[in-house]
C-alpha cells in the first residue's frame, strides 16, 4: 500500500480537495513520465500522481533526480495553462508555492534559486533541499504543464555535485508527508491561480524574498561555454534572470543554464 493515502489527503485538502485527482502509486518510472503519458490519454488538469519509489526520477537535461521511499516526496500535477498565458516564468512560481507551503510549515531557511530549485541555507553556503521540473503538453484545447516535485523529507544517501539537504534539517519534526503534500497542493492552487490571472509578475516579489543570491556574485554555466560571471540582479516580469555583466545587464530567459554562487 502506497505511503499516501488519497482518502487521509483529501481531508488534509478540506475545500481544495475537489480541484485535485490524487493517484498514489508504490513505484513508477517517473511521476512526470506517467502524468505525461496519461495527459496523452486524456486524464484532466488536476490529477497528481504521487510515488513511494521513482525508479528513474528526471530532472533538467536528462539528470536523474534521486530519491527513496519514505525519505521523499515525489509528485507531479497536470495544470492547464489559461490562453494566452505565456509560461515563462512558471517554474519560479511554482518555487514561491512550495518556499511559501514550506515556510507555513514553519521551516527556516528556506531559498529560491533560480530557475527550478529550493535552497535550504545553512552555515557554510546552500544546500539542494527540491527540485522543480515543469514540462509542457500541448492537445487540441491547449497546453498543458506537468509540474514534477521531488522533495528531500531527508538528504539523500549517495555522491552528488552540490550539497543537498532533506527538510528534517529545517524543522524540528517533519510532519506527515500528508500534511506536507497538502500544504503544497494548496499553496500550488493559490500561487497558480495568481500565475493564471497576472503572469509571474504577480508572485515576482515574493520570488525576490526568497532569492538566495539577490545582488551576489554569481557565474552562470553553459555546457561547452565559458562560464559568465555577474552580479545576480534577481529577475525581471517574466521570470528572466537579470545578470550585471561587464557588458552591461543581460536578461537570460530559463535555457540550459545552471547558476552556481562565484
Ligand atoms: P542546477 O541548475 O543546479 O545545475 P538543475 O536544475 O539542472 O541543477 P535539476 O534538474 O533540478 O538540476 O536536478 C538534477 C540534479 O540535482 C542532479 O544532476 C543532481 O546533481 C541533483 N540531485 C539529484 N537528486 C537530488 C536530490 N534528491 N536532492 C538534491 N539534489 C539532487
Amino acid at each position: 500500500m502506497p505511503l499516501i493515502d488519497p482518502v487521509l489527503l483529501k481531508e488534509r485538502l478540506a475545500a481544495l480537495a475537489g480541484r485535485f485527482d490524487v493517484d498514489a502509486l508504490d513505484s513508477c518510472d517517473s511521476t512526470s513520465s506517467e502524468l505525461l503519458r496519461r495527459a496523452a490519454q486524456g486524464t484532466p488538469p488536476g490529477t497528481v500522481i504521487v510515488a513511494d519509489t521513482q525508479l528513474a526520477g528526471r530532472g533538467r537535461r536528462g539528470r536523474s533526480w534521486l530519491s527513496a521511499a519514505g525519505d521523499s516526496l515525489t509528485f507531479s500535477l497536470l495544470w492547464r495553462l489559461p490562453p494566452g498565458r505565456i509560461p515563462g516564468g512558471l517554474s519560479l512560481a511554482v518555487g514561491v508555492a512550495l518556499a511559501k507551503a514550506l515556510n507555513h510549515l514553519g521551516a527556516t531557511g528556506i531559498r529560491l534559486k533560480w530557475p527550478n530549485d529550493i535552497l535550504l541555507a545553512e552555515a557554510d553556503g546552500f544546500a539542494k533541499l527540491a527540485g522543480i521540473l515543469v514540462e509542457l503538453a500541448s492537445d487540441r484545447r491547449g497546453t498543458q504543464a506537468c509540474i514534477g516535485i521531488g522533495l528531500n523529507l531527508r538528504a539523500p544517501a549517495g555522491e552528488l555535485p552540490q550539497q543537498v539537504a532533506g527538510l528534517d534539517q529545517a524543522l524540528a519534526i517533519v510532519p506527515d508527508r500528508h500534511v506536507v503534500l497538502a500544504g503544497i497542493l494548496t499553496a500550488l492552487a493559490e500561487v497558480l491561480d495568481q500565475f493564471a490571472t497576472h503572469g509571474f509578475t504577480a508572485v515576482k516579489a515574493d520570488w525576490l524574498s526568497w532569492h538566495a543570491w539577490q545582488d551576489r556574485p554569481v557565474q552562470l554555466l553553459a555546457d561547452g561555454e565559458p562560464a559568465q560571471s555577474g552580479i545576480c540582479r534577481g529577475v525581471d516580469d517574466d521570470g528572466a534572470l537579470l545578470l550585471e555583466t561587464s557588458a552591461g545587464l543581460a536578461r537570460i530567459l530559463a535555457g540550459d543554464l545552471s547558476l552556481r554562487a562565484a
